[in-house]
């Protein structure tokens, strides 16, 4: 039975091949919406061409694809979607919510306190720019006020963007949309009920959740799965050269997936459908850490 009360998403952006760690995300951001009947999409998120891998796209695709993930709808490329993310920058300049920034990396790190993601910006901007200056960025003006998150399996997260962030920014310097107001544009606009995703991704979370006050756009509900660390306790990423998950193996993959979310399949339960099955009748987040997870 589908539970139009649910929908949920794996975006996974192109800059590299899934891993362990986007994997596992996959797998559990799968397992919450399917368990409670509801809809799993997939978006891609290549608004940033610079860092991106050509191929990668339809590489993950085809990963997925492979390991019996299956999706509802089309898959949604951020990369068409660029008049979405241009009416919502309007309708914040607008309101009187978003501002044109000439500062550049250097002056905002010369000025910035470190912040919990990056350097504070400084608010140099926002009572206009100085002379002889051009708007490079366009900022969203922030509160100075407590920002509750109540997450399913991270509890209660808090920040204040005026001491922790700054004003967010909403088109880069460089022209690309920044990922807090896709982001947000995105799940509103496809209907997105819960955000199953990385806990890499709470930091970022007030800041989305400002956004989507700021456009008068629903709240979806969150939860922030473990991220999965190397053995230095290093975040799998590209950065930390985490290989690349290939389509050998993938029943042993996939089981690890699992194992990694705290749902171990028994020993006689074998193929990638038969684990699939397990996991969906026994899939239940009370299991899952929240803390970070060694592979
Ligand atoms: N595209 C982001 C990433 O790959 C994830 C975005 C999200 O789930 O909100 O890290």
């Amino acid at each position: 039975m589908i539970n139009t009360a649910y929908r949920g998403r794996f975006a996974p952006s192109p800059t590299g091949l899934l891993h362990a760690g986007s994997l596992t995300t996959a797998v559990g951001s799968y397992l919450e919406a399917r368990s409670r009947g509801g809809e799993w999409w997939v978006r891609m998120e290549d608004l940033d061409p610079p860092r991106e891998v050509p191929g990668a796209a339809d590489a993950i695709l085809h990963t997925l694809e492979a390991f019996g993930f299956q999706w509802d709808g089309e898959i949604v490329y951020q990369s068409r979607r660029h008049a979405l993310y241009r009416a919502a920058l309007q309708q914040l300049i607008e309101n009187g919510r978003a501002y044109p920034c000439a500062c550049t990396r250097k002056e905002i790190a010369a000025a910035a306190a470190r912040g919990v993601d990056g350097p504070v910006y400084p608010g140099t901007c926002r009572r206009g720019l100085p002379a002889g200056r051009e708007g490079r960025a366009w900022r969203l003006r922030v509160e100075d006020r407590e920002l509750l998150l109540q997450d399913r399996l991270q509890g209660e997260y808090r920040q204040n963007l005026a001491h922790d962030t700054g004003d967010v920014v909403l088109l880069r310097a460089d022209g690309f949309w920044a990922y807090q107001l896709a982001v947000v544009v995105d799940d509103a606009e496809q209907g997105m009920t819960d955000i199953v995703r990385g806990a890499d991704l709470l930091v970022s979370t007030p800041r989305q959740l400002w956004v989507q006050q700021c456009l008068g756009l629903p709240k979806p509900g969150y939860c922030h799965l473990p991220v999965m660390v190397n053995a230095d306790g290093e975040k799998l990423s590209k950065q930390t050269l985490a290989p690349a998950i290939g389509e050998a193996d993938i029943d042993s993959q996939l089981r690890l997936a699992l194992i990694r979310l705290g749902h171990r399949p028994p020993a006689d339960c074998h193929g990638r459908d038969e684990l699939w099955q397990w996991a969906l009748a026994h899939w239940s987040l009370s299991r899952v850490s929240s803390g970070p997870v060694t592979v």
